[in-house]
């Protein structure tokens, strides 16, 4: 964590709204997941900060990359091809997936000179591939349980169970290669169960291919997911490491490819928002502070993330039960109803941590007022 004194320098030095990288962070991060989880290879998922700065750091670190969009995919592309490559081969699986199970036919289009590797969950798609990006390969996504994630995915993607070998056969049948399956268990799951439950429905969907004549399936992708430290309540990366290594050593063979797609676990703790008080009123007898970052700024992940983000102040003192508003003039814009702060005046300076994923990523232009500057850091 950068100290607090660098922050709120930081803050006074370059302004507010300002947003903080600590790069730093983001290889402690990377290096703690390769460590507890040694077969897995990240490919960090892009959505939850395209920063093309964070995008360097990780790949310098070894890090392969889960892309959503084309926009993305050329962040990725044209920042590693930049940096010495470890290896080149002529198709790019070993560093970069396109994990958005619904492509528009002109991103097939553009992706297919690359060889890509993307995902798929229906047949519809499987037709689009073959005619638009037949060099792709293929993984199958498969709906698996999101019981007890905070942003919950499966009811928006995934094949069941059900279907998937079908559909895995009418891929082949039409010459693409489906290379393995990959599931999400939803965002900031805690509970470990559902990977649990995912790895054994994955190995009974390999076993069923090969029981039904398909023997080409050599990868397992196990999604995103893996919980940031935002409070004590959330355990240590380490126990789920061990959970999730003990199912994989026991379902499937060692030759086996294993990735993974962590977005927030990568960067939520990279990252630290820094404002400023621009105005207060007493409401109801309760000290209300408007600050200049909010709700469609660097704290959008209110909204769009069901998260929430305790504001601090640099300020010691007594405190007292306030509310934070942000900038923009619509009612939505409420940072938080109740936060205990001392007695702000104008121009304090105020902060959030753990703030690095969907946050910065999601922040608009509305209302006139710009996303926050960003500063990236190293300790
Ligand atoms: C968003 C997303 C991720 C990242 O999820 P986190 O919960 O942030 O780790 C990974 N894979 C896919 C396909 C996604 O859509």
């Amino acid at each position: 964590m950068i100290a607090l004194s660098r922050l709120q320098q930081l803050g006074k030095q370059h302004g507010t709204p300002l947003f903080v990288i600590d790069h730093d962070e983001l290889r402690k991060n990377y290096r703690q997941f390769r460590r507890y989880l040694p077969r897995v290879q990240v490919y960090y998922a892009v959505k939850a900060n395209p920063d093309p700065e964070i995008v360097r750091t990780l790949y310098k670190e070894g890090a392969s990359f889960d892309v959503a969009s084309m926009p993305e995919f050329m962040i990725v592309h044209e920042n590693i091809k930049k940096l010495p490559a470890k290896k080149r081969q002529d198709w790019i699986w070993d560093k970069i997936i396109y994990a958005n199970p619904t492509k528009p036919v002109d991103t097939l289009e553009k992706l297919n000179k690359y060889k890509p590797l993307v995902t798929f969950d229906n047949s519809e798609e499987i037709r689009k591939i073959k005619k638009h990006a037949p060099n792709a390969g293929l993984a199958l996504r498969l709906k698996v349980p999101n019981t007890g994630a905070m942003v919950e995915l499966s009811s928006k993607f995934g094949a069941s169970p059900g279907e998937a070998v079908d559909l895995i056969l009418e891929a082949d049948k039409l010459g693409l290669t489906v290379e393995g399956i990959s599931f999400h268990v939803g965002s900031q799951t805690t509970n470990f169960e559902n990977y649990v439950q995912s790895l054994s429905l994955t190995a009974a969907i390999f076993k069923e291919a090969q029981d039904r004549g398909y023997r080409k399936m050599n990868l397992i992708d196990i999604g995103g997911g893996f919980p940031a430290p935002y409070d004590s309540s959330v355990k240590p990366f380490r126990e789920l490491a061990a959970v999730i290594n003990k199912e994989i050593d026991r379902l499937f063979p060692k030759d086996i490819q294993i990735l993974a797609e962590p977005g927030r676990f990568m960067v939520a703790s990279a990252g630290y928002a820094v404002s400023s008080v621009i105005g207060k009123a007493v409401r109801d007898g309760k000290p209300c502070y408007y600050i200049n970052d909010g709700v469609y700024h660097t704290y959008s992940g209110v909204i769009f993330d069901h998260c929430k983000y305790p504001i601090k102040a640099f300020k010691k003192g007594s405190t007292q039960l306030s509310s934070v508003f942000g900038p923009t003039c619509d009612a939505l814009d409420v940072v938080s109803m109740a936060e205990n702060l001392p007695d702000l005046e104008r121009d304090d300076l105020v902060y959030s941590v753990n703030i690095g994923a969907y946050s910065h990523a999601s922040a608009t232009y509305f209302n006139g007022f710009p996303p926050a500057k960003v500063v990236h850091v190293n300790r």
